[in-house]
């Protein structure tokens, strides 16, 4: 329609020439007025509240669209900086072309269907509260980078500008020192990235390893002698064995042994807030993941032991006491699947957070957090395991169908 009315002013235009040039004007300055509508950013609170809630995501992560956003934002810093200017055309950032960078490492690298609104919603947000901005230029949409990001944590600036490799040539660059103001470590994962920034004033968190807890190191201990168990493949899978075998012979089921370890020290409920993969809300998915537990503790029997696919939808005892404590639990049917089985649904969409999607990409941020210490946060719960809350049997049954499924 625009393209006719056009062709009709250019028409009319032939014989009225300073008429074409006004309308012209006039049709510009619409334009002008669409863009400028299109970069309007949000009141000064309002940014500075997601500001704040940016920085909080920043040291302790509980979900992906922070780190979509940051990583949206030097996709288009990386593309201004081949064209060594504070712009490029915004072709050359399209959400198509930035997509697999933006979704590294979640979803299996493989961005879901849904990612051109995801990309969309980031380069709202860096609009909004006035970070990059949209200009028509020789009849081609531009996008400029207007400040730097200033809700990152120290040196996490620095640590994207090397792994993207982006060559800070541009005019731009005096603009974009952020200062780094040293304020308390709020926990370990700000203490690593302070100690990134400035090794030699910020010690490494990660050289403080715990010295193992001998509470949970004697689960292990041999009853018969002071051997300790270690996993052993027999001809009826896997099992405990003493390391002193042949001349120790004593032997554990894993059901059982595991078991009485839940029974001592619980199991946990963890919670994470994550972008819903349908409609991009922020919703708390919750799990427990006797592997992450597991991880914490015993991190040595925890990687020969892989227990990571139980989780909601496999113990039914503890599914019915999650479904009943949370609305948004529930049976869902799965296309996928091509099944029913309890899950974490949208309560803004109702859509199913399946276990191919969302449990996965909330069992690798919790995975992260365990390496950033940053676990305890995503806790939800410690349950108590008794035979009323999750039987022996019950578990044993679990457990071997894991190992069974594991060959
Ligand atoms: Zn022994
Ligand atoms: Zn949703």
């Amino acid at each position: 329609m625009v393209l006719s009315v056009t062709v009709e002013f250019l028409k009319f235009s032939l014989h009225a020439p300073l008429s074409f040039i006004i309308i012209l004007i006039i049709y510009w300055k619409i334009l002008c007025v669409f863009v400028e509508k299109d970069n309007k950013m949000w009141p000064e609170q309002k940014i500075q509240n997601q500001k704040e809630y940016f920085a909080a995501q920043r040291k302790r992560p509980t979900g992906n669209l922070t780190e979509y956003v940051v990583r949206t934002y030097y996709c288009i810093y990386k593309g201004c900086s081949i064209y060594k200017s504070d712009s490029c055309p915004a072709r050359e950032v399209s959400n198509y072309k930035i997509k697999n960078i933006v979704y590294e490492g979640f979803y299996n690298n493989r961005p879901d269907h849904d990612y051109n609104s995801v990309i969309n919603d980031c380069k709202n947000y860096l609009m909004n509260m006035g970070y990059i901005h949209l200009e028509q230029r020789d009849g081609d949409e531009f996008i400029f980078i207007d400040k730097p990001l200033d809700f990152l944590n120290p040196g996490e600036h620095e640590t994207y500008l090397k792994k993207y490799n982006i060559q800070e040539t541009f005019e731009a660059q005096n603009q974009f020192d952020v200062d780094i103001h040293p304020v308390h470590n709020e926990n370990a994962l700000s203490a690593l990235l302070y100690h990134m920034a400035d090794p030699e004033h910020f010690p490494d968190p990660y050289e403080e390893i715990q010295a193992p807890d001998t509470d949970s190191s004697s689960f292990l201990s041999c009853d018969i002698c002071d051997g300790h168990y270690v996993i052993r493949h027999g001809k009826n899978g896997s099992f405990f064995g003493c390391s002193n075998y042949p001349r120790c012979k004593s032997t554990k089921t894993i059901a059982d042994q595991t078991y009485s370890w839940f029974a001592q020290h619980g199991l946990n409920i963890y919670e994470v807030e994550v972008p819903c993969w349908k409609c991009g809300k922020s919703i708390q998915l919750r799990s427990y993941f006797p592997q992450i537990d597991l991880s914490k503790d015993q991190p040595e029997l925890a990687r020969k032991l892989d227990l990571s696919i139980i989780r909601l939808g496999t113990i039914n005892t503890l599914d019915q006491y999650l479904s009943a404590k949370h609305k948004d639990i529930y049976m869902g049917y799965s296309k996928q699947f091509n099944g029913e089985y309890m899950a974490n649904h949208c309560p803004h969409c109702q859509s199913l957070q399946g276990t191919n999607r969302a449990v996965e990409s909330m069992y690798k941020l919790l995975i992260d957090a365990l390496k950033g210490y940053a676990l305890p946060a995503c806790i939800a719960e410690t349950l108590t395991v008794t035979e009323t809350s999750l039987s022996k049997r019950e578990w044993k049954d679990v457990i071997t169908k894991v190992l069974k499924y594991q060959g």
